[in-house]
């Protein structure tokens, strides 16, 4: 007898945790991502899960986050971005130089995967991290809230937020490493819709505005459902059907939209386009 009163009453408190949770969680809402065993879930994923329930969609009084994890400063136009006006600049010797600094919270494991994010952005491309010394522009590595970073380079200091642990997987550090080269995400280019279906009553309404489109330069390359910067199939989803689908009519089932942890092919050629860099087989 006595064993069941105990159980009703951590029954009882468990109810009443939920309930809380349920009460004074701002970030309340539909799940925004798919979680199902048989789904490989993208480095989007990953970054819609931290950042709709951990992170506040204000970062301070000025800054925001629009698309899911791009900081923008209010009076900063961040939509011209992907011009040329943003992009760090390039060393005499055809590296593109992007100084960091990295904050001292992160454990010695962290930071190990913190590189790694790099070398995966640094492999087959001319974009090399390097500790900061004196440089006046750097990215400044912090376990903020969340998961983002601004669009290209603003000139300064910029922060770079990778939240511990949940941030700390290996394709979500490239991926926050990619905007702050410059790149938005891959089914915000302008002709998107020849590739993909956004399927806009699946979409958690408050998010919609996730979806727009970028005038975007495509760079002359082929649109890329495999990218570190696409979005998931059901990202942002309100009932767990998906949001995007791709438009092949033929083999629009295989297609995977996303990567988990590893930059596709196209996405080493976009940094080598927009930087400018030599053949990939130099680096
Ligand atoms: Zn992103």
């Amino acid at each position: 007898m006595e064993r069941i009163i105990v159980l009703c009453l951590v029954s009882n408190c468990l109810s009443a945790v939920h309930a809380q949770t349920f009460l004074f969680s701002p970030k309340w809402g539909p799940i925004g991502y798919k979680e199902r065993e048989e789904y490989d879930g993208t480095a989007m994923d990953e970054i819609i899960k931290t950042n709709e329930f951990q992170a506040s969609r204000i970062i301070d009084g000025t800054t925001s986050l629009r698309d899911g994890d791009i900081a923008v400063s209010s009076g900063r136009r961040s939509k011209v971005c992907f011009a040329r006006s943003c992009l760090w600049s390039k060393s005499v010797d055809g590296h593109v130089y992007v100084a960091y600094r990295l904050s001292p919270e992160y454990s010695e494991i962290e930071t190990k995967l913190i590189k790694k994010g790099m070398e995966s952005i640094e492999k087959g491309t001319c974009v090399r991290f390097v500790p900061r010394t004196h440089q006046r522009d750097y990215i400044d590595i912090q376990p903020k809230s969340g998961c983002w970073s601004y669009l290209g380079t603003r000139g300064g200091r910029q922060t770079v937020s990778l939240q511990s642990p949940d941030c700390l997987r290996v394709g979500v550090i490239s991926h926050e490493f990619m905007h702050a080269l410059g790149f938005v995400h891959e089914q915000s280019r302008s002709d998107r819709d020849n590739y993909v279906t956004i399927m806009w009553p699946n979409i958690w309404r408050d998010r919609l505005r996730n979806f727009e489109k970028f005038k975007t330069d495509s760079l002359d390359l082929p649109y890329d459902y495999g990218s570190i910067m696409h979005f998931g199939m059901y990202a942002y989803s309100q009932d767990g059907q998906p949001t995007i689908i791709p438009k092949n009519s033929h083999n629009s089932k295989d297609i995977k939209l996303g990567q988990a942890s590893t930059l596709s092919h196209i996405d080493q050629m976009k940094i080598n386009k927009l930087y400018k860099c030599g053949a990939m087989d130099e680096y």
